[in-house]
Formats: C-alpha cells, structure tokens, sequence
C-alpha cells in the first residue's frame, strides 16, 4: 500500500516550500471536490500531492529527465521544457513514488493541458490546481471556486477559457492538448 505520509515528506525534501505548499492545497481541494462529486478520496488525495512532483527540475534538467523515461518532446515543449513536468510526473509517480494507480498517473499526465473527455478524477485534479487556497492570479477566482463546487464541466469550460485567453493576450506557447479539450468542452457547455 502506498504510504500517503511517507510520499509528503518526500516532496517535502524535494520541493520548494511554496510548492509543497501548493501541492498541499491541491490535495485537500480534490479531496473536497471528490466529497463533492462522489469521486474516490484516495485517489484524489494521492493524485493531488504528486501532481507537481517533477516540479523540482530546471528546464535542462528536465529534459535530461524526460529523455530517461524515454517521452516524447514536441516542438512546443522544447520551447518551454517546463510544459513536460505533467508527462515527467506521470511518469515519476509511477517509477519513484510506486503508484501502481494509471487513473492516479493519468491525472497527473494531463492536469495542465486537460484533455478531450476528461474522467472524472483528471477533471478534479486540473480544478484542484486551478482554484486551491494560495492561488491568487485568475480572475473572478471566487466565482470559479463557487462554480467548481456547482457545475464540474461548465467550471472546467470557463477555466479553459480563461487560461487560453491568457495565453493568447501574453503570447504564451499554446499546446495542441489544450486547445483540443478547450474546443471539446466548449462545445459540450454551448449545446447543453
Ligand atoms: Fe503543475
Ligand atoms: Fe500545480
């Protein structure tokens, strides 16, 4: 069995405090969320915690990283080697960590990007990043925390909205991943 506190004082060495910090917050707003939508709380605690577990790593060292797990490496993603912590997490969970869970890993995979047809613990671990207690940043964030707690898909649309809306205004490299589940939620919320 995986041992839940032995893994946080892992990434409490590992990580910088304010991430730690962060990865805290993410975890228990899953847990909250999974309370919320019947999702399962181990899960969603576990997943919450590693989510950023390859966070540590600068760029280079994260491509270093990536080439050991042997995944793959887009044009976007050698503009902007960080991208890959979310794929190099996944991946890490699994060989470091010992989370033998592919729904765990698989949240961990796509909590940046999002995806087409997300399952119900990746859309609780993209929220969870989004709208935990220390983020400041976005926009009407208590709206968006509000609605998280209301409507899953519709919250998931509107910061998928936000975030590309973000990346166009400040020219910010746009995955393919993102834009394809952004156009898939889109259109699920504008037909309902
Ligand atoms: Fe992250
Ligand atoms: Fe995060």
């Amino acid at each position: 069995m995986t041992d839940i506190f032995e893994i946080r004082s892992q990434l409490q060495k590992r990580l910088k405090p304010h991430r730690y910090e962060h990865t805290l917050g993410v975890s228990y707003t899953a847990v909250c969320l999974a309370m919320r939508y019947g999702g399962n709380l181990k899960q969603a605690e576990l997943a919450g915690l590693l989510h950023d577990c390859a966070r540590q790593y600068k760029a280079g060292e994260m491509i270093t990283q990536c080439e050991k797990y042997k995944i793959e490496i887009s044009e976007a993603e050698h503009q902007n080697p960080l991208l890959l912590h979310a794929k190099l997490g996944a991946e890490m969970a699994v060989s470091e960590y010992h989370v033998g869970d592919q729904e765990i890993a698989s949240a961990i995979r796509y909590h940046t990007t999002g995806r087409p047809g997300m399952t119900l613990l990746e859309k609780i671990i993209y929220l969870a990043d989004y709208i935990e207690p220390r983020r400041d940043q976005a926009p009407n964030l208590d709206d968006i925390r509000r609605l998280a707690f209301q409507d899953l898909d519709n919250c998931i649309y509107q910061v998928m909205k936000q975030i590309l809306e973000y990346l166009e205004r400040s020219g910010g490299i746009i995955d393919d991943t993102t834009k394809q589940a952004y156009l898939y939620y889109k259109e699920k919320e504008t037909n309902r």
